[in-house]
């Protein structure tokens, strides 16, 4: 079968790779669409240590069950339409242990250790078949917005922690798809405002057709700050959540924010440039509470499958381009330059 293996720093190369072949326990998927997710475009233009090559990616996905050598464990059988939660913990450190799975020191990754969904078949391995990661589609609903339930579910992630409700005003800085996300989860949480800001005026205009309260451009001179406060009384939204890999995002995410607000963190900062910044007097005067987030949990994965299942989640917007799996390389171009929100790959194509 042609797959699409990353090799290195922008060497992908798409070509032939024996078919998976199953061990005891383990389940073969028929790869409908995988997502391109923003992890996959930083590993094709700056490397990623965790991944050994040569390494098939791609992680957000839905797929049918094709065959399946589980001796009864699974919660799904041969035919049924499936997404994964793609994170296989180890199961007996601290963190695992206390719940957080996401954090354990051990845990392997679909497409980090395991070769991911940028090809037309990948096997399960058996650990997350007996765990219960695979989740049946029962909703009619395209595949390509079911492969969102991973970033979704990273998104959801944070959001736990953050607790938005009726009470709150929301600005979320960047208009990529996770800022989109983030936008669309605090105003399902009841947010009474949302904002979305960005530098790029072409990402704004695409999310004005979201549903949010109205956006803002971000620029150099700070007039983003003065517009933001305005909006608020005054006073500063309740929450702001970073969506961008950028420290001036950081730190204007500490100047916005009102008085006991929350602050989330969620993208970091790129390994070479990791620090940022920031005035932390905000923290002491304004009492602010700064979280990050990394990575999700089963049960926010199992929270974003249900809502896109729900047909409650925009998802038809935030899929913008579908292509062929030869043409994967061509993704990371239409999602830097904001042409593209979230790129979608047929490996059957
Ligand atoms: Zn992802
Ligand atoms: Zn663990």
């Amino acid at each position: 079968m042609k797959a699409a293996v990353y090799y290195g720093k922008e060497d992908i190369r798409i070509e032939s790779v024996s078919e998976p072949e199953l061990d005891p326990g383990e389940v073969l998927l028929e790869i409908d669409s995988c997502c391109v997710c923003g992890t996959d475009l930083r590993t094709y233009r700056h490397g990623d240590k965790k991944i050994a090559p040569p390494r098939v990616l791609g992680h957000e996905f839905c797929a049918r069950v094709l065959a399946s050598r589980d001796a009864g464990s699974a919660s799904v059988k041969v035919g049924n339409r499936v997404v994964m939660y793609i994170v296989i913990p180890c199961g007996t450190c601290r963190y695992c242990r206390s719940g957080r799975v996401n954090l354990c020191t051990g845990r392997t990754t679909m497409s980090y250790h395991h070769d991911g969904a940028f090809a037309p078949r990948m096997k399960v391995p058996a650990t997350a078949v007996e765990r219960g990661h695979l989740f049946p589609i029962t909703a009619e609903i395209p595949s390509e917005y079911m492969g969102l339930s991973e970033p979704l579910g990273c998104v959801i992630n944070a959001h736990g922690r953050l607790g938005i409700g009726l009470h709150d005003t929301v600005a979320v800085i960047g208009a990529g798809p996770i800022g989109i996300m983030h936008a669309a989860v605090s105003r399902l949480q009841g947010a009474q405002k949302v904002w979305v800001l960005d530098r790029l005026p072409r990402r704004l205009e695409r999310a004005r057709s979201f549903d949010i309260d109205g956006t803002i451009p971000v620029d150099a001179e700070g007039t983003h700050l003065a517009q933001i406060q305005e909006l608020t009384d005054g006073l500063g939204p309740s929450v702001v959540i970073v969506a961008c890999s950028n420290a001036n995002a950081q730190a204007d995410a500490l100047e916005i924010p009102g008085k006991g607000a929350r602050v989330e963190f969620f993208g970091g900062l790129p390994k070479s440039a990791p620090t940022a910044c920031l005035n932390t007097n905000h923290l002491h005067y304004k009492e602010l509470t700064v979280t990050g987030s990394y990575s999700e949990k089963m049960s926010d994965f199992q929270a974003a499958q249900a809502l896109i299942q729900s047909g409650r989640f925009p998802a038809d917007r935030i899929i913008t381009h579908t292509l062929p799996l030869h043409r994967l390389n061509d993704a990371f171009p239409l999602m830097e330059s904001g042409d593209a929100l979230k790129v979608c790959i047929r490996p059957g194509t």
